[in-house]
């Protein structure tokens, strides 16, 4: 498995039913390198969503295009399309259960996807094991779903969408229904595996804990990337408190907390993380 390069160039998407025209993506260019692990945020409605699925092959752009380790998704059939998503993509959805059959074993459910490729039981059964075991759930790869908490049948869709080694792994509000432990946990299997593999990995949220998670972080704000940093790039800014306790954050920053924004301080690890207070949309 290695990662595989994305490019999108001016993406549009536009819904429309009936006489109602909903722009999802309005022009949004990204290019992810082969490898990399990018964390795409933003508000509800602004289009994470709609652009996983036109990476994923699994809805076509209105305008604009995809290019996955150079090959334009507009220029696959159904057919093709099919099968990039098969052998080299893995999805991770909101709801585990999206990805997990019910009446299967969790070890069953890691299987499947690869006897579907063509994989020998044995083979098979072998790296579903070895995947449990790395997402410490090896313990319990004979329970169903419905036997698991929300957290374990999330690592249990982890393992679902790594199983074929894909070189693409696309995931959508992988936490949104963990607490936030649970989340952190998720965050650092997802990472710290697709990074193993050196898969190319794309993780959307509104949550804004992925931040500490990823290389680098692309925000969306209707349909477009508005802004993008590197949790680690960069030298540190030297700021200077003032008397009264004010600091004047560094322009990198101002992206991220403009003018006249709110943003929560907490005290971690010794230093001071400010995250922005999502001002509610709509
Ligand atoms: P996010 O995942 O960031 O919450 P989505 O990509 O799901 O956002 O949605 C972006 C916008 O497109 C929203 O306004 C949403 O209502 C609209 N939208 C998404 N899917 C459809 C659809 N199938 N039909 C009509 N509108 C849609
Ligand atoms: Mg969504």
């Amino acid at each position: 498995m290695t990662g595989v390069p994305v490019r999108c160039r001016q993406l549009v998407k536009i819904f429309r039913s009936g006489d109602e025209v909903t722009p999802a993506l309005s022009g949004l260019d990204l290019d992810i390198e082969a490898g990399e692990l990018i964390g795409v945020i933003g508000p509800s409605g602004c289009g994470k969503t709609t652009l996983l699925h036109v990476i994923g092959g699994l809805l076509s752009p209105t305008s604009g295009s995809v290019a996955i380790g150079g090959q334009e998704l507009a220029g696959l059939g159904g057919r093709g399309l099919a099968e990039l998503r098969r052998s080299r993509m893995g999805f991770v959805w909101q709801d585990p259960g999206a990805s997990l059959v019910g009446y299967l074993s969790a070890r069953r459910n890691v299987e499947l996807p690869q006897t579907l490729a063509g994989a020998g039981r044995r083979t098979a059964r072998a790296r579903a094991t070895e995947l449990l075991g790395r997402l410490d759930i090896g313990d319990l790869a004979d329970r169903l779903p419905s036997q698991l908490s929300g957290g374990q049948q999330m690592r249990v869709a982890v393992a679902v969408a790594l199983a074929n080694q894909p070189d693409l792994v696309l995931a959508d509000e992988p936490t949104a229904a963990l607490d936030s432990e649970a989340a952190a946990r998720v965050y650092t299997l997802l990472r710290d595996t697709t990074r193993e593999l050196g898969a190319t990995t794309v993780i959307v949220s509104h949550d804004r804990a992925l931040v500490d998670n990823v290389d680098r972080v692309v925000e969306l704000r209707d349909g477009r990337a508005a802004a993008e940093h590197r949790p680690d790039g960069g030298a540190a800014a030297t700021l200077l408190v003032d008397r009264t306790g004010r600091v004047r954050l560094p322009d990198a920053a101002l992206d991220l907390l403009p003018p006249g924004s709110r943003a929560a301080a907490h005290l971690h690890r010794g230093g001071l993380v400010l995250r922005p207070i999502e001002e509610p949309d709509e």
